[in-house]
């Protein structure tokens, strides 16, 4: 099992169906910080090469927020850190 943060809205609750694998493999659609929970070697595979990336990394989010004060990557415009504004990443 693995949680995986999405990218972007494009591949938010992205329908799987169908994928590159051609494997049937429903729909994932975030919860409110943005991670999915995947147990299917196959789906987080597929997910990886969309551009998801295993939650528990820390540091850079891609495509989220970066802290001003702390430099702590968030996927809120509120540090979830310290509590200071966040900038959009690039
Ligand atoms: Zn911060």
């Amino acid at each position: 099992m693995a949680r995986l943060c999405l990218p972007d809205g494009a591949v938010r609750g992205v329908d799987m169906e169908g994928a590159r694998t051609g494997a049937h493999m429903g729909s994932y659609t975030p919860g409110r910080d943005g991670t999915v929970t995947v147990d299917n070697p196959r789906h987080i595979k597929a997910l990886r090469e969309l551009g998801a990336f295993p939650a528990n990394l820390g540091g850079r989010t891609g495509g989220g927020f970066r802290c001003v004060a702390c430099s702590f990557g968030s996927f809120f415009k509120k540090c979830s850190r310290c509590g200071g504004a966040c900038e959009r990443e690039s």
